[in-house]
Protein backbone atom coordinates (compact mmCIF):
# COMPACT_ATOMS: atom_id res chain seq x y z
CA UNK A 1 0.00 0.00 0.00
CA UNK A 2 1.82 3.74 -0.84
CA UNK A 3 0.83 6.08 1.73
CA UNK A 4 -0.14 8.90 -0.78
CA UNK A 5 -3.14 6.44 -2.37
CA UNK A 6 -4.38 5.39 1.73
CA UNK A 7 -6.73 6.51 3.82
CA UNK A 8 -4.18 6.73 7.26
CA UNK A 9 -6.93 9.44 9.02
CA UNK A 10 -4.32 9.90 11.91
CA UNK A 11 -4.88 12.86 14.28
CA UNK A 12 -2.74 14.93 16.49
CA UNK A 13 -5.61 14.93 19.34
CA UNK A 14 -6.91 12.69 21.43
CA UNK A 15 -10.82 13.32 21.46
CA UNK A 16 -12.32 14.25 24.45
CA UNK A 17 -14.88 11.47 24.86
CA UNK A 18 -12.61 8.36 24.61
CA UNK A 19 -11.45 7.46 28.13
CA UNK A 20 -9.40 4.79 27.85
CA UNK A 21 -6.59 4.31 25.88
CA UNK A 22 -7.63 1.76 23.27
CA UNK A 23 -10.36 3.94 22.23
CA UNK A 24 -8.38 7.18 22.24
CA UNK A 25 -5.76 4.87 19.91
CA UNK A 26 -8.23 3.56 17.48
CA UNK A 27 -9.32 7.18 16.79
CA UNK A 28 -6.39 8.22 16.91
CA UNK A 29 -4.61 5.93 14.41
CA UNK A 30 -7.54 6.45 12.32
CA UNK A 31 -8.79 2.24 12.31
CA UNK A 32 -12.77 3.74 13.12
CA UNK A 33 -14.99 6.40 13.06
CA UNK A 34 -18.01 6.97 15.59
CA UNK A 35 -21.27 7.63 13.40
CA UNK A 36 -23.54 7.45 16.41
CA UNK A 37 -23.85 6.59 19.98
CA UNK A 38 -22.63 2.81 19.78
CA UNK A 39 -22.06 2.79 16.41
CA UNK A 40 -18.73 2.54 14.47
CA UNK A 41 -17.29 2.80 10.76
CA UNK A 42 -14.21 0.50 10.48
CA UNK A 43 -11.79 2.90 8.33
CA UNK A 44 -9.14 0.60 6.14
CA UNK A 45 -6.56 0.30 8.90
CA UNK A 46 -8.96 -1.20 11.26
CA UNK A 47 -10.77 -3.86 8.37
CA UNK A 48 -7.46 -5.14 7.83
CA UNK A 49 -7.10 -5.98 11.51
CA UNK A 50 -10.69 -7.15 12.16
CA UNK A 51 -10.07 -9.14 8.78
CA UNK A 52 -6.81 -10.71 10.22
CA UNK A 53 -8.74 -11.67 13.96
CA UNK A 54 -11.27 -13.38 11.60
CA UNK A 55 -8.93 -15.40 9.78
CA UNK A 56 -7.61 -16.76 12.82
CA UNK A 57 -10.67 -17.44 14.51
CA UNK A 58 -11.60 -19.34 11.32
CA UNK A 59 -8.71 -21.24 10.93
CA UNK A 60 -8.97 -22.42 14.86
CA UNK A 61 -12.79 -23.49 14.15
CA UNK A 62 -12.45 -24.93 10.85
CA UNK A 63 -9.35 -27.05 12.19
CA UNK A 64 -12.40 -27.91 15.05
CA UNK A 65 -14.51 -29.19 12.88
CA UNK A 66 -17.15 -26.39 13.01
CA UNK A 67 -19.02 -25.71 9.92
CA UNK A 68 -19.36 -21.84 8.99
CA UNK A 69 -22.76 -20.46 8.28
CA UNK A 70 -24.06 -16.51 7.83
CA UNK A 71 -27.81 -15.88 9.36
CA UNK A 72 -29.70 -13.04 8.77
CA UNK A 73 -29.04 -10.02 11.29
CA UNK A 74 -32.74 -9.80 10.74
CA UNK A 75 -34.57 -12.37 12.70
CA UNK A 76 -38.82 -12.74 13.21
CA UNK A 77 -40.23 -11.93 16.29
CA UNK A 78 -42.12 -15.41 15.86
CA UNK A 79 -39.23 -17.46 16.71
CA UNK A 80 -38.32 -15.19 20.18
CA UNK A 81 -41.87 -15.88 21.49
CA UNK A 82 -41.55 -19.40 20.99
CA UNK A 83 -38.20 -19.74 23.38
CA UNK A 84 -40.07 -16.80 25.18
CA UNK A 85 -36.73 -14.59 24.79
CA UNK A 86 -39.54 -11.78 22.72
CA UNK A 87 -39.77 -9.76 26.06
CA UNK A 88 -37.53 -11.44 28.38
CA UNK A 89 -34.16 -9.95 26.60
CA UNK A 90 -35.75 -6.34 27.68
CA UNK A 91 -34.33 -3.19 26.20
CA UNK A 92 -31.16 -4.47 24.93
CA UNK A 93 -32.83 -5.84 22.01
CA UNK A 94 -34.09 -3.70 18.71
CA UNK A 95 -37.68 -4.31 17.86
CA UNK A 96 -38.71 -3.34 14.42
CA UNK A 97 -41.68 -3.60 12.69
CA UNK A 98 -42.04 -4.17 8.25
CA UNK A 99 -44.39 -2.61 5.85
CA UNK A 100 -46.76 -5.22 6.42
CA UNK A 101 -46.63 -4.37 10.65
CA UNK A 102 -44.86 -7.49 11.20
CA UNK A 103 -42.52 -7.74 14.32
CA UNK A 104 -38.85 -8.40 13.87
CA UNK A 105 -35.82 -8.01 15.79
CA UNK A 106 -32.20 -7.04 14.99
CA UNK A 107 -30.20 -10.47 16.20
CA UNK A 108 -29.02 -9.72 19.64
CA UNK A 109 -27.56 -13.16 19.66
CA UNK A 110 -28.52 -16.28 17.39
CA UNK A 111 -30.22 -19.05 19.33
CA UNK A 112 -33.52 -18.89 17.75
CA UNK A 113 -32.48 -18.94 14.47
CA UNK A 114 -29.83 -21.86 14.73
CA UNK A 115 -32.32 -24.12 16.75
CA UNK A 116 -34.72 -23.51 13.77
CA UNK A 117 -32.26 -24.34 11.51
CA UNK A 118 -31.10 -27.66 13.29
CA UNK A 119 -34.75 -28.55 14.39
CA UNK A 120 -35.23 -28.77 10.50
CA UNK A 121 -31.87 -30.24 9.24
CA UNK A 122 -31.21 -32.59 11.71
CA UNK A 123 -33.40 -35.68 12.16
CA UNK A 124 -30.96 -38.87 13.55
CA UNK A 125 -28.42 -38.85 16.31
CA UNK A 126 -25.93 -39.81 13.37
CA UNK A 127 -25.40 -36.22 11.75
CA UNK A 128 -24.11 -35.33 15.59
CA UNK A 129 -22.57 -33.69 16.70
CA UNK A 130 -23.30 -31.07 14.60
CA UNK A 131 -21.32 -27.50 15.68
CA UNK A 132 -22.17 -24.50 13.58
CA UNK A 133 -20.48 -20.79 13.32
CA UNK A 134 -20.54 -17.68 11.81
CA UNK A 135 -19.19 -14.02 12.27
CA UNK A 136 -21.80 -11.86 11.71
CA UNK A 137 -23.23 -8.36 13.24
CA UNK A 138 -25.22 -8.26 16.52
CA UNK A 139 -27.39 -5.22 17.63
CA UNK A 140 -27.53 -4.77 21.31
CA UNK A 141 -29.17 -1.39 22.71
CA UNK A 142 -26.39 -1.15 25.46
CA UNK A 143 -27.71 0.79 27.99
CA UNK A 144 -24.30 2.71 28.46
CA UNK A 145 -22.30 2.16 25.06
CA UNK A 146 -19.16 3.21 25.95
CA UNK A 147 -15.37 2.40 25.46
CA UNK A 148 -15.66 3.13 21.69
CA UNK A 149 -16.15 -0.89 20.06
CA UNK A 150 -15.07 -2.55 23.47
CA UNK A 151 -18.88 -1.72 24.26
CA UNK A 152 -20.95 -0.92 21.13
CA UNK A 153 -24.59 -1.37 20.27
CA UNK A 154 -23.20 -2.83 16.47
CA UNK A 155 -20.47 -5.32 16.79
CA UNK A 156 -19.13 -8.18 15.42
CA UNK A 157 -19.44 -11.59 17.17
CA UNK A 158 -18.37 -15.06 15.94
CA UNK A 159 -21.00 -17.42 17.48
CA UNK A 160 -21.33 -20.63 17.13
CA UNK A 161 -23.65 -23.32 18.63
CA UNK A 162 -23.42 -27.02 18.79
CA UNK A 163 -26.16 -29.95 18.78
CA UNK A 164 -25.76 -33.11 20.56
CA UNK A 165 -27.53 -36.44 21.33
CA UNK A 166 -26.72 -36.97 24.80
CA UNK A 167 -24.59 -34.81 27.90
CA UNK A 168 -21.76 -37.16 26.95
CA UNK A 169 -21.31 -35.51 23.77
CA UNK A 170 -22.13 -32.21 24.92
CA UNK A 171 -18.77 -32.20 27.00
CA UNK A 172 -16.50 -33.35 24.80
CA UNK A 173 -17.39 -30.61 21.99
CA UNK A 174 -17.60 -28.12 25.25
CA UNK A 175 -13.86 -29.22 25.88
CA UNK A 176 -13.05 -29.28 22.04
CA UNK A 177 -14.26 -25.31 21.84
CA UNK A 178 -12.28 -24.88 25.31
CA UNK A 179 -9.15 -26.02 23.34
CA UNK A 180 -9.59 -23.95 20.42
CA UNK A 181 -10.53 -20.59 22.21
CA UNK A 182 -7.23 -21.21 23.92
CA UNK A 183 -5.17 -21.40 20.17
CA UNK A 184 -7.02 -18.41 19.11
CA UNK A 185 -6.40 -16.06 21.74
CA UNK A 186 -3.15 -17.90 22.04
CA UNK A 187 -2.69 -16.95 18.02
CA UNK A 188 -4.13 -13.72 18.56
CA UNK A 189 -0.93 -13.11 21.21
CA UNK A 190 -2.92 -11.74 24.35
CA UNK A 191 -2.69 -12.20 27.71
CA UNK A 192 -5.80 -14.14 28.65
CA UNK A 193 -7.23 -16.16 31.14
CA UNK A 194 -10.25 -18.95 30.93
CA UNK A 195 -12.13 -18.18 33.83
CA UNK A 196 -15.38 -20.21 35.53
CA UNK A 197 -18.56 -18.07 35.08
CA UNK A 198 -22.15 -17.53 35.65
CA UNK A 199 -24.23 -18.24 32.36
CA UNK A 200 -26.19 -15.35 32.94
CA UNK A 201 -28.94 -14.60 30.34
CA UNK A 202 -28.50 -17.79 27.88
CA UNK A 203 -29.34 -20.06 30.79
CA UNK A 204 -27.58 -24.10 31.42
CA UNK A 205 -24.85 -25.00 32.93
CA UNK A 206 -20.93 -25.03 32.57
CA UNK A 207 -19.72 -21.84 31.19
CA UNK A 208 -16.12 -20.06 31.00
CA UNK A 209 -14.76 -17.07 29.64
CA UNK A 210 -12.00 -15.84 28.69
CA UNK A 211 -10.68 -12.92 29.98
CA UNK A 212 -8.00 -10.69 28.48
CA UNK A 213 -6.14 -9.09 31.29
CA UNK A 214 -6.45 -5.50 31.45
CA UNK A 215 -7.00 -2.74 34.38
CA UNK A 216 -9.41 -0.69 32.11
CA UNK A 217 -11.53 -4.02 32.14
CA UNK A 218 -15.06 -3.79 33.27
CA UNK A 219 -15.20 -7.46 34.60
CA UNK A 220 -13.17 -8.34 37.66
CA UNK A 221 -11.64 -12.08 38.05
CA UNK A 222 -10.83 -13.62 41.25
CA UNK A 223 -7.63 -16.30 41.11
CA UNK A 224 -6.28 -18.09 43.45
CA UNK A 225 -2.49 -17.92 44.05
CA UNK A 226 -1.00 -20.96 44.02
CA UNK A 227 -3.27 -23.06 41.60
CA UNK A 228 -5.40 -23.10 38.37
CA UNK A 229 -8.46 -21.69 39.83
CA UNK A 230 -9.88 -18.77 38.21
CA UNK A 231 -13.51 -17.51 38.26
CA UNK A 232 -15.39 -14.28 37.99
CA UNK A 233 -16.01 -12.48 40.69
CA UNK A 234 -20.18 -13.65 40.74
CA UNK A 235 -18.94 -16.63 40.38
CA UNK A 236 -16.14 -17.46 43.27
CA UNK A 237 -18.50 -15.96 45.04
CA UNK A 238 -20.97 -18.93 44.13
CA UNK A 239 -18.50 -21.58 45.07
CA UNK A 240 -17.02 -19.64 47.75
CA UNK A 241 -16.47 -21.99 51.47
CA UNK A 242 -18.54 -19.54 53.99
CA UNK A 243 -16.57 -18.92 56.49
CA UNK A 244 -14.26 -15.66 58.00
CA UNK A 245 -13.77 -13.65 55.31
CA UNK A 246 -10.72 -10.84 55.47
CA UNK A 247 -12.46 -6.96 55.52
CA UNK A 248 -12.16 -4.10 53.14
CA UNK A 249 -9.95 -1.19 54.13
CA UNK A 250 -8.42 0.47 51.13
CA UNK A 251 -10.35 3.74 50.19
CA UNK A 252 -12.24 3.83 47.23
CA UNK A 253 -13.80 6.10 45.22
CA UNK A 254 -17.54 5.76 43.98
CA UNK A 255 -18.09 6.27 40.33
CA UNK A 256 -20.36 5.90 37.74
CA UNK A 257 -23.64 4.69 39.73
CA UNK A 258 -26.22 6.23 38.01
CA UNK A 259 -29.86 4.91 38.57
CA UNK A 260 -31.13 4.26 35.14
CA UNK A 261 -33.93 6.92 35.20
CA UNK A 262 -31.75 9.20 36.08
CA UNK A 263 -28.85 9.21 33.58
CA UNK A 264 -31.76 8.74 31.01
CA UNK A 265 -33.31 11.88 31.86
CA UNK A 266 -30.40 13.89 32.29
CA UNK A 267 -29.10 12.93 28.63
CA UNK A 268 -32.60 14.04 27.44
CA UNK A 269 -32.94 16.97 29.38
CA UNK A 270 -29.51 18.42 28.09
CA UNK A 271 -29.08 16.40 25.46
CA UNK A 272 -25.38 15.59 26.83
CA UNK A 273 -23.70 12.30 24.65
CA UNK A 274 -23.59 9.94 27.48
CA UNK A 275 -19.86 8.67 26.85
CA UNK A 276 -18.11 12.48 26.52
CA UNK A 277 -19.59 13.84 29.59
CA UNK A 278 -20.97 12.10 32.28
CA UNK A 279 -17.95 10.15 33.84
CA UNK A 280 -18.47 10.10 37.60
CA UNK A 281 -21.91 10.53 40.22
CA UNK A 282 -21.39 10.62 43.54
CA UNK A 283 -23.86 9.85 45.62
CA UNK A 284 -24.44 10.62 48.92
CA UNK A 285 -26.87 9.17 51.88
CA UNK A 286 -28.70 11.64 53.89
CA UNK A 287 -30.89 10.19 56.96
CA UNK A 288 -33.97 11.99 56.87
CA UNK A 289 -34.17 10.89 52.88
CA UNK A 290 -37.05 8.84 52.13
CA UNK A 291 -34.97 6.64 49.94
CA UNK A 292 -31.48 7.23 51.98
CA UNK A 293 -30.03 9.17 49.18
CA UNK A 294 -30.59 12.75 48.22
CA UNK A 295 -27.92 13.97 46.45
CA UNK A 296 -26.41 13.01 42.85
CA UNK A 297 -23.62 15.14 41.09
CA UNK A 298 -22.60 14.51 37.98
CA UNK A 299 -18.98 15.17 36.87
CA UNK A 300 -17.43 15.30 33.31
CA UNK A 301 -13.70 14.20 33.38
CA UNK A 302 -12.77 16.40 31.10
CA UNK A 303 -15.38 19.15 31.33
CA UNK A 304 -15.73 19.61 35.10
CA UNK A 305 -17.42 22.64 35.01
CA UNK A 306 -19.94 22.61 32.13
CA UNK A 307 -22.05 20.00 34.64
CA UNK A 308 -22.47 21.30 37.46
CA UNK A 309 -25.11 20.71 40.66
CA UNK A 310 -26.63 23.40 39.77
CA UNK A 311 -27.43 22.54 36.29
CA UNK A 312 -28.99 19.71 37.26
CA UNK A 313 -31.84 21.05 39.71
CA UNK A 314 -34.54 20.66 37.31
CA UNK A 315 -33.73 16.75 37.16
CA UNK A 316 -36.75 15.40 38.56
CA UNK A 317 -35.47 11.22 39.42
CA UNK A 318 -36.08 8.89 41.73
CA UNK A 319 -33.40 10.93 43.66
CA UNK A 320 -34.23 13.99 45.18
CA UNK A 321 -31.65 16.91 44.02
CA UNK A 322 -29.75 18.66 46.97
CA UNK A 323 -28.46 22.26 46.52
CA UNK A 324 -25.02 22.27 45.60
CA UNK A 325 -23.93 24.20 48.49
CA UNK A 326 -25.55 21.08 50.36
CA UNK A 327 -24.23 18.56 48.35
CA UNK A 328 -20.46 20.66 48.97
CA UNK A 329 -21.13 20.24 52.66
CA UNK A 330 -21.53 17.01 52.80
CA UNK A 331 -18.93 15.69 50.69
CA UNK A 332 -17.27 18.56 51.91
CA UNK A 333 -15.20 19.20 48.73
CA UNK A 334 -13.96 22.61 48.28
CA UNK A 335 -15.87 25.34 46.50
CA UNK A 336 -15.14 25.17 42.47
CA UNK A 337 -14.32 21.10 42.88
CA UNK A 338 -16.95 18.33 43.16
CA UNK A 339 -15.03 15.45 43.91
CA UNK A 340 -14.13 13.15 43.54
CA UNK A 341 -14.59 11.99 47.09
CA UNK A 342 -13.17 9.34 48.80
CA UNK A 343 -14.88 7.18 51.21
CA UNK A 344 -14.83 4.09 52.78
CA UNK A 345 -15.92 0.81 50.84
CA UNK A 346 -18.35 -0.38 53.40
CA UNK A 347 -19.99 2.99 53.00
CA UNK A 348 -19.86 3.06 49.87
CA UNK A 349 -21.11 -0.37 49.26
CA UNK A 350 -23.91 0.03 51.10
CA UNK A 351 -25.41 3.11 49.86
CA UNK A 352 -24.67 1.30 46.22
CA UNK A 353 -26.70 -1.38 47.28
CA UNK A 354 -29.42 0.75 48.65
CA UNK A 355 -29.50 2.44 45.21
CA UNK A 356 -29.41 -0.83 43.42
CA UNK A 357 -32.21 -2.44 45.17
CA UNK A 358 -34.50 0.66 45.17
CA UNK A 359 -34.18 1.52 41.91
CA UNK A 360 -33.15 -1.93 40.19
CA UNK A 361 -30.10 0.04 38.23
CA UNK A 362 -26.56 -1.09 37.90
CA UNK A 363 -23.37 -0.17 39.65
CA UNK A 364 -19.61 0.31 39.07
CA UNK A 365 -17.25 1.27 41.64
CA UNK A 366 -14.08 2.11 40.67
CA UNK A 367 -11.72 4.16 42.83
CA UNK A 368 -8.99 1.83 43.82
CA UNK A 369 -10.70 -0.73 40.65
CA UNK A 370 -12.09 -3.22 42.68
CA UNK A 371 -15.21 -4.25 41.24
CA UNK A 372 -17.57 -3.39 38.89
CA UNK A 373 -21.23 -5.19 38.00
CA UNK A 374 -22.71 -4.88 33.95
CA UNK A 375 -24.88 -2.89 33.23
CA UNK A 376 -27.30 -5.29 31.18
CA UNK A 377 -28.00 -7.20 33.01
CA UNK A 378 -30.34 -7.60 36.15
CA UNK A 379 -27.49 -6.11 38.44
CA UNK A 380 -29.32 -6.08 41.86
CA UNK A 381 -28.76 -6.20 45.49
CA UNK A 382 -27.17 -10.25 45.40
CA UNK A 383 -24.36 -9.51 42.45
CA UNK A 384 -23.11 -6.39 44.58
CA UNK A 385 -23.20 -8.27 48.33
CA UNK A 386 -21.16 -11.19 45.94
CA UNK A 387 -18.80 -8.62 44.85
CA UNK A 388 -18.43 -6.85 47.76
CA UNK A 389 -17.84 -10.36 50.10
CA UNK A 390 -14.50 -10.70 47.86
CA UNK A 391 -11.51 -9.35 48.99
CA UNK A 392 -8.20 -10.25 48.95
CA UNK A 393 -6.49 -12.44 51.01
CA UNK A 394 -10.07 -15.02 51.03
CA UNK A 395 -9.40 -18.41 50.87
CA UNK A 396 -9.40 -20.25 47.40
CA UNK A 397 -12.50 -22.18 47.01
CA UNK A 398 -10.57 -24.83 45.35
CA UNK A 399 -8.40 -25.19 48.76
CA UNK A 400 -5.50 -24.40 47.50
CA UNK A 401 -4.16 -20.85 47.82
CA UNK A 402 -5.91 -17.48 48.47
CA UNK A 403 -7.44 -15.31 46.08
CA UNK A 404 -6.23 -12.20 44.31
CA UNK A 405 -8.74 -10.10 41.71
CA UNK A 406 -7.44 -8.69 38.39
CA UNK A 407 -9.48 -7.01 36.38
CA UNK A 408 -10.04 -8.31 32.55
CA UNK A 409 -12.16 -7.95 29.16
CA UNK A 410 -14.62 -10.27 28.45
CA UNK A 411 -13.47 -11.42 25.03
CA UNK A 412 -15.00 -14.86 24.81
CA UNK A 413 -17.86 -16.46 26.21
CA UNK A 414 -18.85 -20.52 25.99
CA UNK A 415 -21.73 -22.18 27.84
CA UNK A 416 -23.58 -25.99 27.67
CA UNK A 417 -26.77 -24.61 27.28
CA UNK A 418 -28.51 -27.78 27.42
CA UNK A 419 -31.72 -28.17 26.00
CA UNK A 420 -32.79 -24.64 26.86
CA UNK A 421 -33.91 -23.81 23.34
CA UNK A 422 -34.20 -27.60 21.76
CA UNK A 423 -36.82 -27.64 24.32
CA UNK A 424 -38.77 -24.39 23.59
CA UNK A 425 -37.96 -25.17 19.87
CA UNK A 426 -39.16 -28.31 20.18
CA UNK A 427 -35.37 -29.44 18.53
CA UNK A 428 -35.57 -33.43 18.06
CA UNK A 429 -33.62 -36.19 16.31
CA UNK A 430 -34.48 -40.06 16.44
CA UNK A 431 -31.67 -41.79 18.45
CA UNK A 432 -30.38 -44.92 18.89
CA UNK A 433 -33.47 -47.13 19.85
CA UNK A 434 -36.04 -45.03 16.57
CA UNK A 435 -37.50 -42.59 19.62
CA UNK A 436 -37.35 -38.70 19.11
CA UNK A 437 -34.91 -36.91 21.66
CA UNK A 438 -34.08 -33.61 22.27
CA UNK A 439 -31.18 -32.34 21.40
CA UNK A 440 -28.71 -30.96 23.74
CA UNK A 441 -26.93 -27.76 22.74
CA UNK A 442 -23.35 -26.07 23.59
CA UNK A 443 -23.19 -22.00 22.32
CA UNK A 444 -19.88 -20.32 21.79
CA UNK A 445 -18.83 -16.91 21.54
CA UNK A 446 -16.10 -14.13 20.97
CA UNK A 447 -16.28 -10.68 20.54
CA UNK A 448 -14.65 -10.20 17.07
CA UNK A 449 -14.68 -6.07 17.29
CA UNK A 450 -13.94 -5.91 21.32
CA UNK A 451 -10.41 -8.47 20.51
CA UNK A 452 -9.36 -5.51 18.37
CA UNK A 453 -9.50 -3.11 21.21
CA UNK A 454 -8.49 -5.54 23.89
CA UNK A 455 -5.60 -6.14 22.11
CA UNK A 456 -4.68 -2.38 21.98
CA UNK A 457 -5.17 -2.19 25.54
CA UNK A 458 -2.19 -4.51 26.40
CA UNK A 459 -0.09 -3.60 23.54
CA UNK A 460 1.22 -0.12 23.15
CA UNK A 461 3.43 3.07 24.22
CA UNK A 462 2.98 6.97 24.79
CA UNK A 463 3.03 6.83 20.62
CA UNK A 464 0.69 4.28 19.57
CA UNK A 465 -0.11 1.03 19.15
CA UNK A 466 2.18 -1.87 19.42
CA UNK A 467 0.37 -5.04 17.28
CA UNK A 468 0.93 -8.40 17.95
CA UNK A 469 2.57 -9.43 14.75
CA UNK A 470 -0.52 -11.96 13.53
CA UNK A 471 -2.89 -8.75 13.81
CA UNK A 472 -1.16 -5.79 12.44
CA UNK A 473 -2.66 -4.08 10.02
CA UNK A 474 0.72 -3.53 7.80
CA UNK A 475 4.07 -6.10 9.03
CA UNK A 476 6.62 -2.90 7.48
CA UNK A 477 6.62 0.05 6.70
CA UNK A 478 9.09 1.87 4.57
CA UNK A 479 10.13 5.61 4.71
CA UNK A 480 12.41 6.66 2.15
CA UNK A 481 13.88 10.17 3.27
CA UNK A 482 14.14 13.11 1.52
CA UNK A 483 13.32 11.01 -1.65
CA UNK A 484 12.54 14.33 -3.71
CA UNK A 485 16.31 15.08 -4.17
CA UNK A 486 17.71 11.64 -4.49
CA UNK A 487 16.21 9.53 -6.90
CA UNK A 488 18.37 6.25 -5.65
CA UNK A 489 16.40 6.64 -2.12
CA UNK A 490 12.95 6.06 -4.17
CA UNK A 491 14.32 3.40 -6.01
CA UNK A 492 15.35 1.07 -3.60
CA UNK A 493 12.46 1.54 -1.42
CA UNK A 494 10.11 0.93 -4.37
CA UNK A 495 12.37 -2.17 -4.41
CA UNK A 496 11.73 -3.24 -1.32
CA UNK A 497 8.19 -3.04 -1.43
CA UNK A 498 8.02 -4.85 -3.96
CA UNK A 499 10.37 -7.83 -3.00
CA UNK A 500 8.68 -7.31 0.20
CA UNK A 501 5.25 -7.95 -0.65
CA UNK A 502 6.34 -11.09 -2.99
CA UNK A 503 7.33 -12.60 0.15
CA UNK A 504 4.08 -12.13 1.28
CA UNK A 505 4.34 -9.02 3.87
CA UNK A 506 2.01 -6.59 3.76
CA UNK A 507 3.88 -3.17 3.63
CA UNK A 508 2.98 0.29 3.88
CA UNK A 509 5.21 2.61 2.20
CA UNK A 510 5.50 6.28 2.68
CA UNK A 511 6.23 7.51 -0.87
CA UNK A 512 3.97 10.70 0.78
CA UNK A 513 5.59 14.18 -1.06
CA UNK A 514 7.81 16.33 1.06
CA UNK A 515 5.11 18.27 2.35
CA UNK A 516 4.47 15.78 4.63
CA UNK A 517 7.74 15.56 6.87
CA UNK A 518 9.76 12.78 8.16
CA UNK A 519 8.99 13.67 11.42
CA UNK A 520 5.24 13.29 11.12
CA UNK A 521 6.03 10.31 8.91
CA UNK A 522 7.68 8.02 11.88
CA UNK A 523 5.24 9.17 14.00
CA UNK A 524 1.98 7.60 11.88
CA UNK A 525 3.95 4.53 11.59
CA UNK A 526 4.76 4.52 15.55
CA UNK A 527 0.78 5.39 16.20
CA UNK A 528 -0.57 2.91 13.76
CA UNK A 529 1.93 0.19 15.38
CA UNK A 530 3.56 -1.16 13.03
CA UNK A 531 5.81 -3.85 13.37
CA UNK A 532 8.90 -3.45 11.49
CA UNK A 533 9.73 0.10 10.00
CA UNK A 534 13.03 0.51 7.39
CA UNK A 535 13.85 3.66 6.80
CA UNK A 536 16.03 4.27 3.63
CA UNK A 537 18.35 7.50 3.71
CA UNK A 538 21.00 8.85 0.99
CA UNK A 539 23.31 8.63 3.86
CA UNK A 540 22.79 4.95 4.78
CA UNK A 541 22.66 4.07 1.40
CA UNK A 542 26.52 6.06 0.42
CA UNK A 543 27.40 2.67 2.88
CA UNK A 544 25.14 0.42 1.79
CA UNK A 545 23.00 0.32 4.77
CA UNK A 546 19.43 1.07 5.81
CA UNK A 547 17.78 1.77 9.06
CA UNK A 548 16.04 -0.91 10.96
CA UNK A 549 13.79 -0.59 14.22
CA UNK A 550 11.16 -3.10 15.47
CA UNK A 551 8.35 -1.20 17.15
CA UNK A 552 8.51 -2.97 20.53
CA UNK A 553 12.69 -2.03 20.81
CA UNK A 554 13.63 1.58 22.02
CA UNK A 555 16.75 0.97 19.95
CA UNK A 556 17.25 1.19 15.83
CA UNK A 557 20.20 -0.44 14.28
CA UNK A 558 21.89 0.31 10.73
CA UNK A 559 21.51 -3.28 8.65
CA UNK A 560 22.94 -4.36 5.36
CA UNK A 561 20.45 -3.18 2.59
CA UNK A 562 21.24 -6.95 1.22
CA UNK A 563 20.17 -8.35 4.84
CA UNK A 564 17.42 -6.80 5.59
CA UNK A 565 14.90 -8.82 4.18
CA UNK A 566 16.29 -11.65 5.72
CA UNK A 567 16.15 -9.84 8.95
CA UNK A 568 12.49 -8.91 8.78
CA UNK A 569 11.80 -12.61 7.74
P1 LIG B 1 -20.70 -8.24 28.50
O1 LIG B 1 -20.69 -8.95 29.81
O2 LIG B 1 -19.43 -7.53 28.21
O3 LIG B 1 -21.92 -7.39 28.31
P2 LIG B 1 -21.96 -10.48 27.38
O4 LIG B 1 -21.67 -11.46 28.45
O5 LIG B 1 -23.28 -9.82 27.38
O6 LIG B 1 -20.79 -9.37 27.37
P3 LIG B 1 -22.08 -12.60 25.44
O7 LIG B 1 -23.54 -12.72 25.31
O8 LIG B 1 -21.35 -13.61 26.26
O9 LIG B 1 -21.71 -11.11 25.94
O10 LIG B 1 -21.48 -12.48 23.96
C1 LIG B 1 -20.26 -13.06 23.50
C2 LIG B 1 -19.16 -12.02 23.33
O11 LIG B 1 -19.58 -10.90 22.56
C3 LIG B 1 -18.69 -11.41 24.63
O12 LIG B 1 -17.80 -12.28 25.29
C4 LIG B 1 -18.03 -10.12 24.16
O13 LIG B 1 -16.70 -10.37 23.78
C5 LIG B 1 -18.84 -9.74 22.94
N1 LIG B 1 -19.77 -8.63 23.25
C6 LIG B 1 -20.89 -8.68 23.98
N2 LIG B 1 -21.49 -7.47 24.04
C7 LIG B 1 -20.71 -6.63 23.33
C8 LIG B 1 -20.79 -5.24 23.02
N3 LIG B 1 -21.79 -4.50 23.44
N4 LIG B 1 -19.81 -4.68 22.25
C9 LIG B 1 -18.78 -5.44 21.79
N5 LIG B 1 -18.66 -6.75 22.06
C10 LIG B 1 -19.60 -7.36 22.82
MG1 LIG C 1 -23.79 -7.94 27.78
MG1 LIG D 1 -20.56 -10.92 30.39
MG1 LIG E 1 -20.82 -13.34 28.29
Amino acid sequence: MRASRYLSATVKESPADAVIISHQLMLRAGLVRKLASGLYTWLPTGLKVLHKIETIVREELDRAGALEVLMPTVQPAELWHETGRFDAMGGQMLKMKDRHDRDFVYGPTHEEVITDIARNELSSYKQLPMNFYQIQNKFRDEFRPRFGVMRSREFIMKDGYSFHVDQECLNKEYDNMYQAYCRIFDRLGLEYRPVLADSGDMGGDASHEFQVLADSGEDYIAYSDSSDFAANVERAEAVMPAGERAAPSAEMTLTDTPNAKTIADLVEQFNLPIEKTIKTLIVEASEDSEHDLIALIVRGDHELNEIKAEKLEGVKSPLEMAPEEKIRDVIGASPGSLGPVNLPIPFIVDRAVTLLSDFGAGANIDGQHFFNVNWDRDVSYSRVEDIRNIVEGDPSPCGNGTLKILKGVEVGHIFQLGDKYTKALKADVLDQNGKAKTMLMGCYGIGITRIVAAAIEQNHDDKGIIWPDAIAPFQVGIVPLNAHKSPEVMEVAEKLYTQLQELGFEVLLDDRDKKTSPGVKFADMELIGIPHRIVVSDRGLADGLVEYKARKDADKSEVKLDEIIALIQ
